[in-house]
Formats: structure tokens, C-alpha cells, sequence
């Protein structure tokens, strides 16, 4: 059996235990949904504050070129670059994660139009984030593509000479399931098919190699494991084979060339920065980078590999604890027990009452969130930067008070809000 006592002398013996200083984190709350929106950097209002007084109220236009602000999203995509094994150059941040994707499943769909015009199957797994899922299937329509959707161990199978890009999210939103990036790519080449990856709950979690996988694109978001603020510019990755080959549909004018040319023509730019569209939004970059800051704060300690191996002991931690405290509730484990299959996140199933227990835990400043289906989610990401694990051991606590008094049945736990 684990002890509170054996929790604390662990987080004493943490390397990473510091890093929680980088955080505003309100008082009494232990906050296991990073997986959703992350949370405040502490750098990040001063950082706001300047570029809205000096670089914006002083610099004016000039800040454009002074305060760096049109290289913003290459600077910040480098450094997005640092956390899922791409090169310098390769990335950029911009726009929202629903749009980089639109962008990137279209310039494949170009490029295997190009190449292959008999491939018009897009492959993607059913329980996908819904918004790849609406994306892919508008873009299909228009280009008289067919969506094909399966589950996880049907998608070796259904790889053949019709498909044409292969769509998938390497961490699941809901169950925190995670394919094994290389293999999974690999088979998409073997039948002749681009590989592209959501990495939504990956950026920031879990170590990703996008270059060694050998993956053709990538997306990925940057409020959520990237602590970049609500509505954070998420960001695109094309893989460097690629990225001079096609427009991508958005083609405006920050993707263009010269776009301070004002020519009436569109000439791409060379490699990513053609993924640009329209004028950038510098106030959500700039809060952007404070939260990029917090995870490069770990490349001393040993950086993705190093808070991996936290995220897993945490994550182990929680599954034993609820195991062994919160037995007899009717609790089930949604994610994969096996650390190569796993994200960053813990989700737990029960039959009944998961919304209200979710609730009742918020209540309690534990909070975790919910995800309806058959059956029905409790959702706890864990975020190594900033988690310890007595906060592990406080949340199943909590969990066990919550069901052993059945404090869940009260009426105000069971009322639907619009965002859950
Ligand atoms: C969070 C998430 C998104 C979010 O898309 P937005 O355009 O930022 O709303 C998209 N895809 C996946 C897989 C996600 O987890």
C-alpha cells in the first residue's frame, strides 16, 4: 500500500519539484485538467502588460519590425519544434488547431491528387477529436474524397491502395490512449498513404518524434499541455520533403513570398511560412511564449524525456491509488495500463454518476473534467510541471470521500452546464 508519507518523500526527491513556481495556480485547487486549457504562467501578465503598454502603446507600427513581432510565429514554432523532435524552421504558430488541420489534410490531398489520383480515401479513427472529424469530412465533400472512420485495431486493416492520407490523434482526447507514432507511420507508407498527425494532447505530454517517425504532417494545439492561454495559437508542422511542393488553400498574404511586395499574384513562401495565412494575433502569441517558456525551463532538468518520466510515475500512481482506496465504487480505467499506450491523462468509467462526481470533486477544488459516452468519462490529466505527488494522493482522496458519502447525489452535482 501507498502512503501519504511515501507521496511526500517523493516530491521531495523530485528534480522537477521547482518548476511549479513557473505557475499561478489558485490556492487549494489541484488543477488535473492542463489537458484542456493550461494554466497560468507566472511570467505571463507582466509579458502581456509590456507588449500592450511599450510595444503596442509606445512602439505602435514599429513594433512590427523592433519588438519582433512579424517572426513571432517562426519563433514560436521553433521552439514547439524543441518539444516534438522537429527542426529548427519546420514549425510555425498560427491560427487555430480545426484550421492548421484543414490546411495540411489539404495540401495531401493535393499532393496525392498529384501523385495518385486513384487514392481518395481519408482514413481516421471513430472516436477522433469531433473537429478533425468535421474537417476532414468538408474537405472530402469538396474534393470528392471518401471519409473512412474505424476503430484503433482496425486501422493496419483498412490501409490500401485507395487511401490517400491517414488522419489521426497520437494521445485520444477521451480514453488518453496513444498510438505508437513510428509503427503507425510506417505501415501508412508501407501502403503508399500520407501519415498525418493531430498531436492536440501529445505537444507538451509526451515525447514525439516527428522527424524519426518520419511523419509527413503534424498539428497540435497550444492552450492545452502548452500553457499558452485560452484560445492559444495552436500551430503546423510539415515535414521539410513536402513543404515547397504545395499551397496550402488559406493563401493569404503572410504566406505569401514578399507579402510586402503587394503584388496582385500569390507566390508561396519557401517551406513553412506558407502555412501562414493572415495577420497574426501578437497579444495570444506573446502569452503563448511565456507558456512554450514553461516547458524549455525543463530542458536542463532533462526536458520532454525527464517530465515523461514523471507524468508516467504520476499516472501510475493515481490508477494504484484508486485501486486501492476507491475499490468497490463502480469504478472502471479507460487508458491503457501499459506506458507505451499511454498519454498524460487518466480516465475512469462508471455507469452512473460521472458528470456529478466530476462536479462534486470541482467543488472541492479537484479539478478533472467530463466526457460523456457508452460509458460515460471521468477525465484527470496530470501535468508533471506543476503537479506533485501529494496532489496525487489528495485528489483520490477526495474521489473517496466523494463516493464513500455519496456526496455526488446532491441536486446541485447534477446540473448540466454549457461547457463541461
Ligand atoms: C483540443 C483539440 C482540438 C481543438 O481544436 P480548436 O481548433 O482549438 O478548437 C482539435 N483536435 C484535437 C484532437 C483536440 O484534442
Amino acid at each position: 500500500m501507498t502512503t501519504l508519507q511515501d507521496c511526500r518523500a517523493r516530491d521531495a526527491q523530485d528534480p522537477l519539484r521547482a518548476l511549479r513556481d513557473l505557475f499561478t495556480l489558485p490556492q487549494g485547487v489541484i488543477y488535473l485538467d492542463g489537458n484542456s486549457l493550461g494554466p497560468l504562467p507566472k511570467s505571463a501578465p507582466d509579458r502581456i502588460a509590456r507588449a500592450v503598454q511599450e510595444e503596442w502603446g509606445q512602439g505602435l507600427i514599429r513594433s512590427w519590425n523592433e519588438a519582433g513581432w512579424f517572426e513571432l510565429p517562426q519563433r514560436l514554432g521553433d521552439k514547439i519544434a524543441m518539444l516534438v523532435g522537429a527542426g529548427a524552421g519546420e514549425v510555425v504558430a498560427t491560427d487555430s488547431t480545426s484550421i492548421n488541420l484543414f490546411k495540411v489534410l489539404s495540401a495531401a490531398l493535393s499532393m496525392v491528387a498529384a501523385d495518385a489520383p486513384e487514392r481518395r480515401v481519408v482514413i481516421s479513427e471513430r472516436s477522433n477529436f469531433p473537429t478533425d472529424l468535421y474537417i476532414a469530412e468538408s474537405l472530402c465533400r469538396e474534393r470528392g474524397c471518401k471519409l473512412q472512420l474505424v476503430e484503433p485495431h482496425e486501422i493496419a486493416g483498412a490501409l490500401g491502395a485507395d487511401t490517400a492520407v491517414l488522419m489521426l490523434t497520437h494521445v485520444n482526447y477521451r480514453t488518453g490512449a496513444m498510438h505508437d507514432m513510428a509503427t503507425v507511420t510506417r505501415r501508412a507508407h508501407e501502403a503508399g498513404a500520407l501519415m498525418i498527425w493531430d498531436l492536440a494532447h501529445s505537444a507538451g505530454a509526451v515525447e514525439v518524434d516527428l522527424r524519426g517517425a518520419g511523419a509527413d504532417f503534424a498539428v497540435g494545439c497550444g492552450y492545452k499541455y502548452l500553457n499558452g492561454g485560452p484560445g492559444a495559437p495552436a500551430f503546423a508542422w510539415v515535414h521539410p520533403r513536402h513543404a515547397d511542393r504545395f499551397w496550402q488553400p488559406l493563401a493569404g498574404w503572410w504566406g505569401h513570398a514578399a507579402p510586402f511586395a503587394f503584388t496582385p499574384d500569390y507566390q508561396p513562401a519557401k517551406g513553412i511560412a506558407r502555412y501562414l495565412c493572415g495577420t497574426q494575433p501578437i497579444l495570444s502569441m506573446t502569452a503563448l511564449e511565456c507558456g512554450l517558456d514553461t516547458l524549455l525551463a525543463a530542458q536542463p532538468h532533462g526536458g520532454m524525456a525527464a517530465l515523461r518520466r514523471k507524468s508516467l510515475a504520476l499516472t501510475d500512481l493515481f490508477i494504484a491509488l484508486v485501486e486501492e482506496r476507491c475499490g468497490g465504487h463502480g469504478l472502471g480505467l479507460a487508458t491503457p495500463r501499459a506506458h507505451a499506450e499511454r498519454g498524460s491523462q487518466v480516465c475512469l468509467t462508471r455507469d452512473e454518476g460521472a458528470y456529478a462526481i466530476v462536479q462534486a470533486l470541482i467543488a472541492r477544488g479537484v479539478i478533472g473534467d467530463y466526457r460523456k459516452g457508452q460509458p460515460d468519462i471521468l477525465r484527470f490529466g496530470f501535468t508533471p510541471l506543476y503537479l506533485g505527488f501529494e496532489d496525487v494522493w489528495n485528489a483520490v482522496e477526495h474521489l473517496r470521500q466523494v463516493l464513500e458519502a455519496q456526496e455526488w447525489r446532491r441536486p446541485e452535482f447534477n446540473r448540466q452546464h454549457a461547457v463541461t
